[in-house]
């Protein structure tokens, strides 16, 4: 059983890039309008997420981390007008198989906050009190540590820095569709990328690629209802040149659907195709 679960956890888990956005697709179902993202050697060390949410009620820390455990929907109804970005109840304890997690939480109701150390199953080893506020701290120590092909994968520095600066644009598309959201991210105790709660989406562009690469973005939106999908996207016009720019996302478009970013390529290419084409240049 500990291999079927260090294997279909590792389905799960590929990258520290992943383990990011588990963390914080978390805090933001949380409600958190603050989130601080920590990195240690590129993420292989610690991953520790930081945010200000409603924090985990004490009665549901014992289950947090166990497999498909979620507080997030109670029927399948619920799954049709899903409004948060978990509801499978996985992530978590899918961490726990392939390092060391531990958890702090305060809710509004409890007067300190707990610290959480859990096994690889997802159990509760030790908890003692803490000094953190309102919110839940997840500390994600030696990742992949039981899988060494996989931490091998990171064993060069080039690697390293391309799942940083992955890293890094995962937390901007957050930004971009989160205004109200501040966010750091710090590598190796250097603050890495930050950005400041703003007004609205315009604002957040800004703030996120700066005034010269949004003056030559496109803002696309289209809204279907039953079932309500909501697709948000930012091209670049055509003959807009960002070759200079060095990034894994050269060509500066955005897409979110239902306020999920997407990432896939070829959706990338044929939307940008789409909505570009009507755009007299
Ligand atoms: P899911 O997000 O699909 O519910 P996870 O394994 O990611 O599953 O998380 C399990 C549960 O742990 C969540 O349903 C939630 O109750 C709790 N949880 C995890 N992270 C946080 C957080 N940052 N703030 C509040 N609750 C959290
Ligand atoms: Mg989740």
């Amino acid at each position: 059983p500990d291999t079927v679960r260090l294997l279909s956890s590792s389905q799960v888990i590929t990258s520290v890039l992943n383990v990011v956005k588990e963390l914080m697709e978390n805090s933001l179902d949380a409600g958190a309008s603050s989130v601080d993202i920590k990195l240690e050697n590129y993420g292989l060390d610690r991953v520790e997420v930081r945010d200000n949410g409603h924090g985990i009620k004490a009665a549901d820390t014992p289950v947090m981390a166990v497999r498909h455990f979620t507080s997030k929907i109670c029927s399948h109804e619920d799954l049709e007008r899903l409004e948060t970005y978990g509801f499978r109840g996985e992530a978590l304890g899918s961490i726990c198989a392939v390092a060391e997690v531990v958890v702090t939480t305060k809710t509004e109701e409890d007067e300190i906050s707990t610290q959480y150390t859990l096994n690889s199953t997802g159990e509760i080893v030790s908890q003692k009190p803490s000094h953190l506020g309102q919110g839940t701290t997840v500390s994600v120590l030696k990742l992949f540590k039981n899988l060494p092909v996989r931490r091998q994968y990171y064993s060069s520095t080039k690697k390293c820095k391309e799942e940083l600066k992955k890293v890094n644009e995962l937390l901007m598309a957050y930004a971009i569709i989160k205004p109200d959201l501040r966010l750091t991210l710090i590598h190796n105790k250097v603050v890495v990328w930050q950005k400041a709660k703003v007004a609205d989406h315009r604002s957040a562009l800004i703030a996120t690629l700066g005034p010269s690469t949004v003056a030559n973005l496109l803002p696309c939106h289209h809204h279907q209802e039953q079932p309500e999908i909501v697709l948000e996207g930012f091209f670049p016009k055509p003959g807009a040149d960002y070759s200079s720019t060095s990034s894994s996302n050269p060509d500066k478009t955005f897409i979110f659907v239902n306020n999920r970013p997407v990432h896939q390529k070829d959706v990338m290419k044929l939307l940008r195709q789409h909505y570009t084409a009507q755009y007299p240049d």
